[in-house]
C-alpha cells in the first residue's frame, strides 16, 4: 500500500505485545474446516492472518480444523491449499487438528482425573433441558456424580467402540449457573462411528470444536488466535481449558465477519447452490468463492487490495461488491492486453479496398504501459463490426456508422457508409463502405475528423469465440435481511452466453494467466472450457460501473 494507513486494532495489540517483549515473534493460524471451498470471507481472514506475520516477525500455520468426520473431504483440503497459494501466501506448517486426536484424548483424561469432566448418558434433548435458559440456571443429573475411576473406564470404553452413536458424551464439569451458557458443562466428546478422511476408522469418538480449537492453538504455540465475532462467548471456555490443563496460553481475538452484497457467504448455502445445480460448480464464475473469482478472471492482487481496503472491524457489515469490482478493474487496466472482439457481427465490405489484400496494422497491447508492445491486426476488404454500431436512420448525435456517415476503425482507417444491403425480408445483411487510404491511424493526413471509433475484426482471419457475460447471482443486496429461502432471490439472468463472437487472431495464443481488455466490452480471461475449435472467454468485469448507474435510474 502506498498511503500510510493507521493501525487496525489487532496491529495495535500486536505492536504493544512486541514492544513489551511479551512475545519475541507472533504466530497466527488460518483454521479452515475442509467442508467446502474458500470464499471471500475466508480471503479476508487469510489476508489478515498471513498479512500480520508478513508485517511483523513470526509465521502463520495452515491448520485444517477437521474434527467433524462427516462433512469433510480431501478434495476440499486440496482446493483450500491451492487457493491460499494462489492468493500469494505461504504457510509455515501444514497441520491437521486430527493429528492432535491423541493429545486431545490425553487432555480429556487429565480433566477427568482432576474431577473436571464426566461421562453423561443423557440424550441430547435431556442435556439441552438441563442447561436451563439464559435467565435460569441449569442443573446436573446423577451422571455428574460418577467417580473418577468410573469416568476413566467409561471414557476408555467409549474410545474402544463399546457404545453406539449418541449413547454417551464426555462433558466438562464447570458451572451450571454460569451466565455464559457455553460454560454450563459443555460437551467435549461425542461418539460417532464415522470414517475420517485422515484417521480412517481409528477413532469413533470425536472432540467438539471448543475442545479441539484452543488446545490445537496451544500445541502450536499460537500467540494470536484470530476468529470471527460469533466466538466471543467461546473465549471464556477457550481460556478455561488452557488454564485447567496448564498448557501454552494462546489467546483468542475476534473480528467481524465480512459479507458481500448480492451474494451469500456461507459454505452451507454455497454447497446448496452447487448440489442443486443453480451454478455449474464451486468454481462457477458467479460464485463468491476464491476458485470462482479466479475462473472469472480476478487477480490475487485485486483480492488482496480489496481485503486491505475493507480492513477489519468489530461490527459485522455488508461490503459493496462494487468495491471488489473497482479493485479488479483498476488492476486489470494496468495489466490487460487490449484486443478487439465483435459479439454480434455485421459485415462491412470496403468496396475501394483491393480484394486479395491483407494489411497488418499495429495495435498497442496496452496504452497504459509506457513500454507497450504491439500486436499485428489484419485488415482486409471484409470486416465485422457490431450490429449495434450501425443504424440506418440514426437519431441526432449518433456518432457511429450510418448511411453517409464516417467513423474511424480502431488502429485502422476512416470509413464512410455508402450503401446498405438487405435480404428479402428487409433485414440488413451487409453494409458497403469506402475507406480513406490516407487516414491510417498514426499516419493520418486526411484532415478528416470523426467522432466515433469502432472496434472490428477482419472476416477471413477472425476466430470464432464464445463469450460468457455475468451478472449478480442474486437480485437483492442483503440476503440476510431478505425473507424466506435465499434461493428464491437467484437472478435468472446471471449468465448470458454470446455463442458466435469473432475475435482478432492475436487471441488465438491466449493463455490462462493472461488478462484481456476487449475494447469497449470489458475485461476478459480465457475459460478452461475453451477448446481448439472454440475459444471461450469469461467477462471478469465491465469497463465502467454500469451497475451504479442502473441503480440511480
Ligand atoms: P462458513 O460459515 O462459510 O462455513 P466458517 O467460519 O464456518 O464459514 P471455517 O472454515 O470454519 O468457515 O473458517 C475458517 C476461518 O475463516 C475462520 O477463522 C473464520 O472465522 C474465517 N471466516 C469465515 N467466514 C468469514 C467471513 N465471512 N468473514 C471473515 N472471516 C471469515
Ligand atoms: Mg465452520
Amino acid at each position: 500500500m502506498s498511503e500510510e494507513k493507521s493501525l487496525n486494532f489487532l496491529e495495535e495489540i500486536i505492536e504493544q505485545h512486541l514492544a513489551e517483549g511479551k512475545y519475541p515473534h507472533i504466530v497466527t493460524r488460518f483454521p479452515p474446516e475442509p467442508n467446502g471451498y474458500l470464499h471471500m470471507g475466508h480471503a479476508s481472514s487469510i489476508c489478515l492472518n498471513f498479512g500480520l506475520t508478513k508485517k511483523y516477525p513470526g509465521y502463520t500455520n495452515l491448520r485444517f480444523d477437521d474434527t467433524n468426520p462427516v462433512t469433510e473431504d480431501t478434495e476440499y483440503v486440496e482446493s483450500i491449499k491451492n487457493d491460499i497459494k494462489w492468493l500469494g501466501f505461504e504457510w509455515k506448517n501444514e497441520l491437521y487438528a486430527s493429528d492432535y486426536f491423541d493429545s486431545l484424548y490425553k487432555y480429556a483424561v487429565t480433566l477427568i482425573e482432576k474431577g473436571l469432566a464426566y461421562v453423561d448418558d443423557s440424550s441430547s434433548e435431556e442435556i439441552a433441558a438441563q442447561k436451563g435458559t439464559p435467565t435460569q440456571p441449569g442443573y446436573r443429573n446423577q451422571y455428574a456424580e460418577r467417580s473418577v475411576a468410573e469416568n476413566l473406564a467409561l471414557f476408555a470404553a467409549m474410545k474402544a467402540g463399546e457404545f453406539p452413536d449418541g449413547a454417551k458424551v464426555l462433558r466438562a464439569k464447570i458451572d451450571m449457573a454460569s451466565p455464559n451458557m457455553l460454560m454450563r458443562d459443555p460437551i467435549l466428546y461425542r461418539i460417532k462411528h464415522a470414517h475420517h478422511h485422515r484417521t480412517g476408522d481409528t477413532w469413533c469418538i470425536y472432540p467438539m470444536y471448543d475442545f479441539a480449537h484452543g488446545q490445537s492453538d496451544s500445541i502450536e504455540e499460537i500467540t494470536h488466535s484470530i476468529c470471527t465475532m460469533e466466538f466471543v462467548p467461546h473465549r471464556e471456555l477457550y481460556d478455561w481449558f488452557i488454564a485447567q490443563l496448564g498448557i501454552y496460553p494462546s489467546k483468542q481475538y475476534e473480528f467481524a465477519r465480512r459479507n458481500l452484497t448480492y451474494t451469500v457467504m456461507s459454505k452451507r448455502k454455497l454447497l446448496q447452490l452447487v448440489n442443486e445445480q443453480h451454478v455449474a460448480g464451486w468454481d462457477d464464475p458467479r460464485m463468491p468463492t476464491i476458485s470462482g473469482l479466479r475462473r472469472r478472471g480476478y487477480t490475487p492482487e485485486s483480492i488482496r487490495e480489496f481485503c486491505d481496503r475493507i480492513g477489519i472491524a468489530k461490527r459485522e457489515n455488508l461490503v459493496d461488491v462494487g468495491l471488489l469490482e473497482f479493485c479488479v478493474r483498476e488492476h486489470l487496466n494496468k495489466i490487460a492486453l487490449r484486443r478487439m472482439v465483435v459479439f454480434d457481427p455485421l459485415k462491412v465490405v470496403i468496396t475501394n479496398y483491393p480484394e486479395a489484400q491483407v494489411e497488418l496494422l499495429q495495435g498497442e497491447d496496452n496504452p497504459e504501459d509506457p513500454n507497450t508492445t504491439y500486436r499485428d491486426i489484419p485488415f482486409s476488404r471484409e470486416l465485422y463490426i457490431e450490429q449495434e454500431d450501425f443504424m440506418e436512420s440514426p437519431p441526432k448525435k449518433y456518432f457511429r456508422l450510418a448511411p453517409g456517415q464516417m467513423v474511424r476503425l480502431k488502429h485502422a482507417y476512416i470509413i464512410q457508409c455508402d450503401e446498405v444491403v438487405k435480404d428479402a425480408n428487409g433485414k440488413i445483411i451487409e453494409v458497403r463502405c469506402s475507406y480513406l487510404p490516407n487516414s491510417k491511424s498514426g499516419n493520418d493526413t486526411s484532415g478528416v475528423h470523426v467522432k466515433g471509433t469502432l472496434h472490428w475484426v477482419s472476416v477471413a482471419q477472425a476466430i470464432p469465440a464464445e463469450v460468457r457475460l455475468y451478472d449478480r447471482l442474486f437480485t437483492v443486496e442483503d440476503l440476510d435481511e431478505a425473507e424466506g429461502d435465499f434461493k428464491q432471490y437467484i437472478n435468472p439472468n446471471s449468465l448470458e452466453v454470446v455463442g458466435a463472437a469473432f475475435a482478432e487472431p492475436a487471441l488465438a495464443s491466449s493463455t490462462a494467466d493472461q488478462r484481456y481488455q476487449f475494447l469497449r466490452k470489458g475485461y476478459f480471461v480465457i475459460d478452461p472450457d475453451s477448446t481448439t475449435e472454440k475459444m471461450v472467454f469469461n467477462r471478469t468485469v465491465t469497463l465502467k460501473d454500469t451497475w451504479a448507474k442502473e441503480q440511480k435510474k
